[in-house]
């Protein structure tokens, strides 16, 4: 289908990338998804925001918002729609240096954020790769390397400025715009475009970081030690422990970051991971937390990284969970599983004061498969945990659905999340996928600009396979 052609604006001149524009190939698509929209426009200020999304509903053709384009589902890129690309609006600007409190507009990556707040001995806790964007990860939740320290990303966030799907700019903080603020803290995406938000970043130069390589006992018995330390370990520390098949047995990569300035306040917290199973290699420094979301991360995504993804929280790996877990891994879906610590500083936030309302959990278990695994072998790898699950997190499901929906967003959150997704976006320019389990119109083909032909789907960049 074909479009009538609206102008562009004036105020985006040389800002809208169609297939025939040399730009186009590495704006297409996401990290996880190859796609080919009908135009990619590129706002440099929140009025060229409102100017784009103007501009976007007049085609009458699906919009995707994209900050990073980091987002498992590939919701940030569609065919034949308009993707709305935040990634040059991404200043990072430190308000009050004493107060720690930083705007950081959408656009901007983690890595560059680091970066930018690295001289002031500032930090924010936000995810554990320098290449995801802002926008996504701080409307979703934001698990970091200082998760149990901090809190998620949301939780320090004190301003968000929305624009509406009207083109509304609104500033929402506790408040002013209450609702507003509560939605975008957890259930972001399908509020409307989030252009910056202040946040409230923690002094923090260093921090000490250990990488074990550890044998995962099948019996599941070695990531219950794990869970079970880290449930109840200083909230200083926060690990990810990457599991993933060796031959029969199964190998867990760790990395444990301690929220201290000097090796002896770290090593101590860090220790009784050493007794969880065999030791393969270990070793702890101290180092700048930028280290931690290089700059090296940064690169285009290309749909370089297809794989399928789903997660669900635990209080605590027990006995059952635990061997379901080793199975998934070792079985043959050969799922590559992540568990990140929870708590601490978490689970201080109330539960129905963001909506992200897993407040008491203290284990996220992510599970992915890779081609030429789909999501059939994800699901009866995930079958068993998946059902002792309590909850889920919105940032690492590729497959939003209905179904998605309920385990992220439960009950009464769920309630007012649906109700607020309505109130400010009444016509569903944003249609969150959760709800209908189809991010983009299928079959819905767009023609923007002048010099626009219809895309083909892309291939695959070069498959770079992380472990995740
Ligand atoms: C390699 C990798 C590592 C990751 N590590 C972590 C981690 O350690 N911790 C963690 O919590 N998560 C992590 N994630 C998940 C990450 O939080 C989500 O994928 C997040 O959505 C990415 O944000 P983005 O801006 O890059 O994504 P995008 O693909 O640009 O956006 C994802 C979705 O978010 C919405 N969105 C984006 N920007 C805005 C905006 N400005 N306003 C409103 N809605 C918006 C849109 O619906 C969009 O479809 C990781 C993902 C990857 C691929």
């Amino acid at each position: 289908m074909t479009t009538a052609m609206a102008r562009v604006p004036n105020s985006l001149t040389g800002q809208i990338v169609t297939p025939g524009d040399r730009r186009y190939a590495q704006l297409r698509s996401t990290y996880t998804t190859s796609a080919s929209p009908a135009a990619v426009l590129l706002p440099k200020t929140t009025a060229q925001v409102i100017d784009a999304l103007r501009y976007a509903r007049e085609q009458r053709l699906p919009i995707a918002v994209r900050s990073g384009g980091h987002g498992f589902s590939g919701a940030s890129s569609n065919n034949g729609g308009v993707v709305i690309d935040l990634s040059m609006l991404n200043r990072v600007q430190v308000l009050d240096e004493r107060a720690g409190l930083v705007r950081v507009e959408a656009g901007a990556r983690w890595a560059n954020v680091a970066k930018a707040l690295a001289p002031y001995d500032l930090v924010i806790s936000s995810g554990d790769h320098g290449n995801v964007g802002v926008g996504g990860l701080a409307t979703g939740g934001g698990v970091g390397w200082l998760v149990r320290a901090h809190g998620l990303t949301i939780d320090r966030v004190r301003a968000v400025e929305v624009v509406l799907a009207d083109g509304t700019l609104v500033r929402a903080d506790a408040e002013h715009e209450p609702e507003l603020f509560w939605l975008v803290r957890g259930a972001g995406a399908g509020a409307g475009i989030v252009v910056a938000f202040e946040i409230e970043a923690a002094e923090q130069r260093n921090v000490g970081v250990a990488q074990l390589v550890v044998e995962a006992h099948p019996d599941g018995r070695t990531i219950r030690e794990w869970a079970a330390y880290l449930s109840q370990a200083p909230r200083e520390l926060s690990a990810a422990a990457v599991l993933y098949a060796e031959g029969r047995s199964a190998l867990m990569s760790i990395t444990a970051v301690v929220a201290a300035e000097s090796l002896r306040r770290a090593r101590p917290a860090v220790e009784p991971l050493l007794a969880i199973g065999k030791v393969l290699e270990h070793r702890t420094d101290l180092l700048p937390y930028p280290t931690l979301v290089p700059t090296a991360h940064l690169h285009p995504n290309v749909g370089q990284q297809r794989g399928t993804t789903t997660n669900g929280l635990f209080t605590g790996l027990d006995d059952a969970v635990a061997r379901a877990v080793m199975r998934a891994v070792t079985g043959p879906g050969r799922a590559v599983i992540q568990l990140r610590s929870m708590g601490g500083a978490v689970n201080d936030v109330a539960p129905d004061a963001t909506a992200y309302s897993h407040r008491h959990q203290d284990t996220l278990v992510i599970a992915s498969v890779f081609p030429p695994q789909g999501g059939a072998a994800l699901d009866a790898a995930w079958r068993a945990p998946g059902a002792r699950a309590d909850g889920a997190y919105v940032n690492f499901e590729s497959r939003p659905n209905p179904a998605a929906f309920a385990r992220i967003y439960p009950g009464e959150t769920g309630a007012r999340v649906r109700r607020l997704w309505k109130r400010y976006d009444p016509d569903g320019v944003f249609r969150p996928a959760l709800l209908t389990g189809q991010p983009t119109r299928p079959g819905q083909q767009g023609r923007v600009g002048q010099s626009s032909r219809s895309g083909q789907p892309g291939r695959s960049g070069q498959p770079h396979r992380r472990r995740r």
